[in-house]
């Protein structure tokens, strides 16, 4: 057996973050991303077309990434040059926005000053699929309707290699996505030159598309009946937005936030548990949700300007009324955005997941002195969780992986009572130790 040269290490490894650079890279088109059975994307490498050329593998962020750009820098909150709070100038741009629309303001300033000539974007199809798609847009009408966040696997880099030849492009993407592009440029691949501008979004983690027919089962809805999906829809109750099911019928059902967050933890790929880049360090600027600095019901979105040409695009897009903010602290954002506990928790993944003697992802310059030691509540907390995405990843149907969800859940709700009556116990045995009277 002959030793593969391409990604199948990566895939085999559960180190897929479902970027796509890989399948735009390979010059047989031996790449194409397919679905698991728990609902994760991941790159699937036809052998017998492969040639073994390793093009896919140097480009490929999930098992090794270079990060000595960033020496000295704490790689969890990166380099910011300013930091800003604000939304989109249209009113209505704004209000579609995940957070302040900003992410598609900045796109439409670069479209309409002729910087760009398409996006790379994302948008979600109301044809029942809920699988969202990567769409190079070129039009206003395109980049609106692909507003608003996706918290499920989408490989944007896919398209890359279906830029023309002089093609401008602005790359939106999650921070793993990123890193692909980052990688590309690294070693100066020419799927990269077209890429003149890198918006980065903040990401917490994507969530298996299984869970999209557990909220639904959760919402006493049948998956026939709905035609598409938002994950956080503002357009009843503003901001921060509730989970928003299309149904076939035309009507919209509501939901609680708590509908998806609920049962985040049991729908996380191990992927996301060894990824430090919350804040999408490695782009010209990132947004994310003005978390505890704006509780505006319109929206409001936190903006870090990376690099010199992410701070001019802001400066001149709001110089034109396509923005509007104002600088804040950067430290308010790292707060916020809970990144001392991202440190631990990523400590914690990294020490547990290797342990059992697993391939890690390397983040080659990643210095330790910035990685944080936990406690053993924390670790045991982090194992349940590294079980929790190791056991649905694995499952052979996805009816498998939702009863193993539904069980975990059930699991965690019995764990929870009985650590409460413990409490109780031991609380009322102190009490009756010191004589009071219960
Ligand atoms: C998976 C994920 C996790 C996130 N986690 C956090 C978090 O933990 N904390 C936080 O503050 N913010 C998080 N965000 C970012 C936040 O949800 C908003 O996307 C961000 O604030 C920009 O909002 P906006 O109103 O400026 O953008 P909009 O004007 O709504 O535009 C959003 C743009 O993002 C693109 N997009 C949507 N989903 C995806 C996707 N999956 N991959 C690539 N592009 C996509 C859309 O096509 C659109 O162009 C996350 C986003 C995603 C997609
Ligand atoms: S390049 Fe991206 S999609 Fe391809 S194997 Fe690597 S992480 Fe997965
Ligand atoms: S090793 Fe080369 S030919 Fe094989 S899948 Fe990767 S890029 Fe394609
Ligand atoms: S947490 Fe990291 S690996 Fe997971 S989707 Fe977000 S950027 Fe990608």
């Amino acid at each position: 057996m002959r030793l593969s040269r391409s990604v199948q290490e990566v895939v085999d490894n559960q180190l897929c973050t479902q970027c796509g650079t890989c399948v735009s890279v390979c010059p047989v088109q031996a790449i194409e991303m397919r679905e698991t059975p728990a609902g994760m994307l991941v790159a699937s490498v036809q052998e017998e077309k492969c040639d073994q050329c390793g093009l896919c593998r140097l480009v490929c962020s999930g098992a090794d990434f270079e990060m000595e750009d960033l020496e000295n820098i704490d790689p969890f909150k990166g380099r910011v040059l300013k930091a800003y709070v604000g939304h989109a100038g249209n009113e209505a741009i704004r209000a579609s926005g995940q957070s302040g629309g900003v992410v598609s303001a900045l796109l439409l300033f670069l479209l309409e000053n002729r910087r760009i000539d398409s996006a790379l974007i994302t948008s979600m199809p109301a044809d029942g699929s809920l699988r969202p798609h990567p769409i190079l847009a070129r039009t206003k009408g395109e980049i609106l309707a692909a507003q608003g966040s996706k918290y499920c696997p989408v490989a944007p880099s896919t398209l890359l290699g279906r830029v023309e030849n002089g093609e401008r492009i602005a790359a939106v993407g999650i921070p793993c996505q990123m890193h692909g592009i980052y990688k590309l440029s690294r070693h100066r691949n020419p799927l990269a030159s077209g890429i003149k501008y890198k918006i980065g979004l903040f990401c917490d983690r994507t969530l298996f598309y299984s869970c999209i027919e557990q909220m639904a089962r959760k919402a006493h809805l049948k998956m026939k009946d709905v035609a598409g999906l938002e994950y956080r829809s503002k357009s009843r109750n503003g901001w921060p937005g509730e989970v928003c099911f299309h149904l076939v019928s035309g009507e919209k059902r509501f939901f609680s936030p708590s509908l998806r967050s609920s049962l985040k933890e049991f729908f996380t790929p191990l992927r996301c548990r060894l990824c430090f880049d919350k804040l999408n360090v490695f782009c010209d600027l990132s947004v994310g949700d003005a978390w505890g600095i704006s509780e505006s019901a319109k929206g409001d979105s936190v903006i870090l300007a990376r690099n010199e040409a992410g701070n001019l695009l802001i400066r001149d897009a709001m110089a034109q009324g396509f923005l509007e903010t104002k600088e804040i602290d950067a430290e308010l954002v790292f707060n916020a955005q809970n990144i001392e506990k991202r440190r631990l928790d990523f400590s914690s993944f990294m020490k547990l997941y290797g342990r059992g003697g697993h391939l890690l992802p390397e983040y080659k310059g990643l210095m330790t002195e910035f990685l944080k030691a936990g406690n053993k509540a924390l670790d045991a907390q982090n194992k349940r969780r590294l079980n929790y995405s190791l056991d649905i990843a694995g499952s052979a149907t996805k009816e498998n992986a939702l009863a193993r969800a539904r069980a975990w859940q059930r699991k965690q709700k019995r764990d929870l009572f009985f650590a409460s009556l413990l409490g109780k116990l031991k609380g009322w045995i102190r009490a009756l130790c010191a004589g009071d009277d219960l």
